[in-house]
């Protein structure tokens, strides 16, 4: 499949953010796991209204599993998960036209800040990964779909096989550059620190899985 473009503004969006000198790059995590427990809810409060759809508390859970060999980091999560056109809408137009807007008006009060402050969600990905897969397997379907971005220059979706309702993202960390590290967010002991700090109040199981330490 051809490679489409980001809408113009979501560019400039996804430019501005990943060149930022964005000092807490950690907060990818954050956003990430955010999504991965409003998938959760959205099938929670579905199960309420829906007497065909029961929710077992023990089948919703949020796994973060690091490979330190291969240089992935892996959030998965058995939310309600996304169609093709959920990936293409979702995640093919970055923050929605508000943001830009928001930027504009408060950038004099606080520069660099604001990325933070709004929050770009599921791009902040792009701070620590080069190139970002989302697999994901939507509520009621039997097909699964491959979303992938080596960021701004656009996406491709294809195709793919998922057992199981939900999402499954997978960062390809960047590598180290001169001054730079990224080794952190494959370290266990780092990525529980972040997950405490900013995902603690999160109602749903997240399991960590580290291999390669
Ligand atoms: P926001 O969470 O503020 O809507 P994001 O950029 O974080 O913005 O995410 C954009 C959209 O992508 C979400 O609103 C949701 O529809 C979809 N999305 C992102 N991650 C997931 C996920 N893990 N499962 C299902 N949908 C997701
Ligand atoms: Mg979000």
């Amino acid at each position: 499949m051809a490679k489409k473009q980001f809408k113009a503004e979501s560019k400039r969006l996804l430019e501005m953010m990943i060149n930022s000198i964005y000092t807490q790059k950690e907060i990818f995590l954050r956003e990430l796991i955010s999504n991965a427990s409003d998938a959760i809810d959205k099938i929670y409060y579905k199960a309420l209204s829906d007497d065909q759809l029961v929710f077992n508390q023990a089948d919703y859970y949020i796994k973060v599993t690091a490979d330190q060999e291969a240089r992935t980091l892996t959030i998965a999560d058995t939310g309600i998960g996304m169609t093709k056109e959920d990936l293409e809408n979702n995640l093919g137009i970055i923050a929605k036209s508000g943001s830009l807007a928001f930027k504009n008006e408060n950038e004099a009060k606080d520069g660099h800040n604001i990325i933070g402050q709004f929050g770009v969600g599921f791009y902040a990905a792009f701070m620590v990964a080069d190139v970002v897969t989302v697999t994901s397997r939507a509520l009621g379907s039997e097909e699964a779909f491959k979303w992938k971005s080596e960021g701004a220059d656009g996406y491709t979706i294809v195709p793919a096989t998922k057992d199981t309702v939900g999402t499954e993202i997978v960062l390809k960390i960047k590598d180290n550059a001169e001054e730079v590290s990224y080794d952190e967010f494959l370290e266990q002991y780092r990525l529980r620190a972040i997950i405490k700090k900013y995902s603690d109040f999160i109602r749903y199981p997240i399991k960590m899985d580290v291999a390669g330490q």
